[in-house]
């Protein structure tokens, strides 16, 4: 994921700062411009497209997609259909997801009882990681 320049200003020096409403934000370390991943070009859209896709194929629904990543459940289900994306039926298991920064992601790990039994996958979202979890034997 690479952003090409402040879109105020055009300078190519920014910092992360925070995530709002599940954007990652930016701040341009020349003119102090505030931008979310919303504002930028087709590079950052398409790194959007594909977590949008790869949580589609996770079984989540296009509404918690709109809620994790802030895109529109319309927009996820016009990818969905652009790229023929198709995931298979029947999943007795629905998945779990938290978002976790590195620390909190380590902790999780260092419980057992978190890892037991279940299948983890950790995906970077921004600033912080996402872990989508399944828990096949619970009801
Ligand atoms: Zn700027």
């Amino acid at each position: 994921m690479s952003i090409n320049s402040c879109p105020n200003c055009n300078a190519k020096e920014y910092i992360k700062s925070g995530v709002i409403a599940n954007r990652q934000r930016y701040k341009c370390k020349k003119c102090n411009y505030y931008f979310t991943v919303n504002k930028l070009g087709k590079k950052i859209d398409d790194y959007y497209v594909n977590k949008a896709l790869q949580l589609h194929l996770e079984g989540l629904t296009y509404r918690e997609i709109e809620r994790i990543l802030g895109i529109s459940h319309v927009s996820i289900m016009n990818w969905v259909k652009k790229y023929n994306v198709k995931r298979p039926q029947s999943t007795n298991y629905h998945p779990t997801y938290k978002i976790l920064n590195s620390d909190e992601l380590s902790r999780y790990f260092m419980n057992t009882d978190n890892v037991k039994g279940a299948g983890v996958i950790v995906t970077e979202l921004g600033d912080k990681f996402m872990l989508i979890k399944w828990e096949r034997f619970k009801e």
